[in-house]
């Protein structure tokens, strides 16, 4: 018996829509890829999904299962007005700041189907450089321009936080929590996902170079406006759908119980 069938959670396929189970799958994969690629802090960020047939509800992980014990049925499902909608029979319920950061998000994003949060060690060590992330590598200049900052004012326990939340974020897709840590959004978990990723790894190739304790090559305004040019919507492909089958088939592989 794994970790996962031991909490003995019912299954839930058949008894949602199948949209509601496929955003379910997706978001517990997620879960899991978070955690396998050292992006978790325990349990203390959240992941959600939009339900796609009730723009109201989202999902958004039980506070208090590993992100490694992810399960498509073991998510919450909440109304925008953080009504427990659906819960697994855990002992497990809402956090109150991962409601409050991503009803702000599905209130103010109409275009948002996922979201995702991390406190990794490099999201949170770039969250304190006034200097933010950097256009230092071909990865950064992805996202050179198009994130947002939000000040810190402690843990976001407030609701009223949600229209600060909001203004700070605006129309883009991600977004730096100041002395707290990263931020992305997207059209769908796969898209989400990826994007973390992305920023991930620039926050980390910057703190490398920054700790080298010699002159940084910063390229040429030109040549970061042209590389973040090529990244922008519609000058290249959606990030996250493709490598996304990939990821599936690993966990199917390696993790499969994601889909449970
Ligand atoms: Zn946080």
């Amino acid at each position: 018996m794994n970790e996962t069938s031991a909490l003995r959670i019912a299954p839930l396929q058949g008894s949602v829509s199948a949209a509601e189970w496929q955003a379910r799958v997706d978001l517990a994969a997620c879960y899991r890829l978070c955690e396998r690629y050292g992006m978790s802090d325990m349990i203390y960020t959240h992941i959600t999904a939009r339900v796609p047939d009730a723009p109201g509800q989202f999902l958004i992980n039980p506070n208090g299962l590993l992100f490694s014990e992810m399960t498509a049925s073991s998510l919450l499902k909440v109304n925008g007005e953080g009504e427990v909608l659906y819960r697994p029979d855990l002992p497990y319920g809402l956090h109150p700041a991962g409601f409050t950061i991503h009803s702000a998000i599905y209130r103010a994003r109409p275009d948002a189907a996922a979201a995702m949060h991390t406190h990794t060690i490099a999201g949170m060590a770039v969250s304190a450089l006034k200097c933010g992330l950097l256009p230092l590598t071909q990865t950064a200049t992805r996202f050179y321009g198009r994130i947002a900052y939000h000040d810190f004012r402690g843990p976001e326990r407030d609701p009223s936080e949600r229209d600060l939340l909001a203004q700070s974020i605006g129309p883009l897709n991600y977004c730096i929590l100041r002395n707290h840590g990263l931020l992305t959004l997207g059209a769908s978990v796969s898209e989400t996902f990826i994007a973390m990723w992305g920023l991930e790894r620039a926050c980390q190739a910057q703190l490398a170079a920054m700790a080298c304790n010699t002159d940084l090559e910063m390229p040429s305004p030109a040549v970061v406006e042209k590389s973040c040019s090529m990244y922008a919507p519609g000058n290249s492909r959606t990030y996250g759908p493709l490598e996304w089958q990939g990821l599936l088939r690993m966990l199917d592989r390696t993790d499969p119980g994601f889909r449970d």
